[in-house]
Parts: C-alpha cells; sequence; structure tokens
C-alpha cells in the first residue's frame, strides 16, 4: 500500500489571509484562510477530536478538529500523524467527537460564516501529532489562541492534483503550495541497477541500504542533502545519490 497522502480540505486554492500579520488569530498562529464558498473535504483518514461551538457566534467561530487515524505523508517529508482545525463550518451541530471520515468525505461547507469574519473563507491550522487543542499565545498585550503543536500547512499538506492554485501570494509574500506532481521525479542513468536507498545520505557502507530502484521508477524528492536526495517511492522512504533523478515532466 501506498502511504496516504494528507491533502489541503478544499479544492480551490485562494488565499485571502496568511500568517505573521494581518488580523488577530493570524499573528502569532500560522493559520491561513482559504476564501470562496467551497466543500471542505477530509483531509486524510481522520476522526474528530475535538469541537468548539461558541454560543456567541458572532464573535467567536465554530472549529472541528480531525485527527489522523493513521500516519500520513506530507510535502516535506513527514510520515506520521496530523491533526488539522477547520474553523467556520456551518454544520457543526452535526458533527460528533469521534466520527470517523475516510479521505476525501465532505465534512462541510464555508458557505456560512460564523464569528467575525469578513467573507466566506475556511481557516486551518496544522498541527504534528495526535493532540488536539489550543493553547494561548501571548505577545506583549497582545494574545491568541493557536492549535498545539503548530505547523505550516503548505509543508504538511499536499495540494490535491485537481485542484486549482488561485491565489498563493499574501502581503508580497508567496506561499509554496505543492502537488506531488510538482515533486515527482523519475530515475534515469543509472549506470549498474539498482540504484541503492539509504536511511543515511553515507555512501561509505552497505549497512544503511534499505533498499533498490530501477531506471524509469518515479520517486517523490522532498529536499537535497548534499549530493543525495530524500525520497519517497511505495512504502520506501530514504536517500538516494540526485544526479540519477530528473523532474518528470
Ligand atoms: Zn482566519
Amino acid at each position: 500500500m501506498a502511504y496516504q497522502r494528507a491533502y489541503f480540505p478544499v479544492k480551490t486554492i485562494s488565499l485571502s489571509q496568511g500568517y505573521g500579520s494581518g488580523s488577530s488569530t493570524h499573528k502569532l498562529s500560522y493559520a491561513i484562510d482559504l476564501a470562496g464558498i467551497q466543500n471542505v473535504y477530509a483531509p486524510f483518514d481522520c476522526k474528530v477530536t475535538k469541537l468548539y461551538q461558541p454560543i456567541d457566534t458572532k464573535n467567536h467561530a465554530n472549529t472541528v478538529w480531525l485527527t489522523s487515524t493513521k500516519k500520513v505523508l506530507s510535502p516535506n517529508g513527514y510520515y506520521g500523524y496530523l491533526t488539522i482545525s477547520i474553523t467556520h463550518p456551518s454544520e457543526i451541530s452535526k458533527m460528533r467527537i469521534g466520527t470517523i471520515y475516510k479521505q476525501g468525505e465532505k465534512i462541510c461547507t464555508t458557505s456560512k460564516m460564523t464569528g467575525n469574519a469578513t467573507g466566506n473563507h475556511v481557516h486551518i491550522e496544522v498541527a504534528k501529532g495526535k493532540d488536539s487543542g489550543w493553547v494561548k499565545k501571548t505577545n506583549g498585550k497582545y494574545s491568541e489562541y493557536v492549535i498545539l503543536n503548530k505547523v505550516k500547512a503548505e509543508d504538511y499538506l499536499f495540494v490535491d492534483e485537481d485542484s486549482t492554485i488561485k491565489k498563493k501570494a499574501y502581503k508580497n509574500k508567496n506561499y509554496n503550495f505543492i502537488k506531488e506532481s510538482d515533486i515527482t521525479y523519475v530515475v534515469k542513468n543509472v549506470p549498474s541497477e539498482p540504484l541503492n536507498v539509504r536511511s543515511t545520505t553515507s555512501l561509505n557502507n552497505t549497512k544503511n541500504i534499505i533498499g533498490g530502484l530501477t531506471n524509469g521508477e518515479e520517486v517523490i524528492k522532498f529536499y537535497d542533502k548534499g549530493n543525495m536526495s530524500y525520497i519517497y517511492h511505495y512504502e520506501m522512504m530514504g536517500y538516494v545519490a540526485n544526479r540519477y533523478l530528473i523532474k518528470k515532466v
């Protein structure tokens, strides 16, 4: 079985707010807002692990936390559990702790806003691991609630291949939204197959060899480390010499 990829929960990526600046709840978090009226889908096989349903929905926003029920693969090479919080689901009253969703299953829509939002959008935050909840962060007089173990959504979620990236910049900063096809490479010109896949970057021993690749096989390339690339191929993750990887076109 291939490892399940973690995906953004919407099919149109139109960044209406990034993090590090802007309005409250985006200053100290890695929250991003994705604009538009659209369906929200389960980003991975997951279960509802926390619900926040304020009485005052004029000023506070419905939020659901979904935790992956197995390890999932991210575009930065992480393979582990993830939790996502999705703010503004209008259908929150139907949600229950423990409800299971299969990846791709529709969870809610972004058509009815709660909280003091100015336009239709979904507000998402991503965390490493299974812990769901908030932690209060403070900077001087300012404070906001931020998802526990926060990480950047664009580092941990793939954009689905049939999704559209409409707007990826916020305040002149481009956010690096990645589709799997953007980082798919083909093994080429290996003189004596197989191309060794190693658990470390060292080429000086055979103990770190965990598998092999042949010409024409495809890999996801996460990053380079010297002359080696950290890659994924089916259930294998490790390092290969990067001179044998050609970007798939
Ligand atoms: Zn937001």
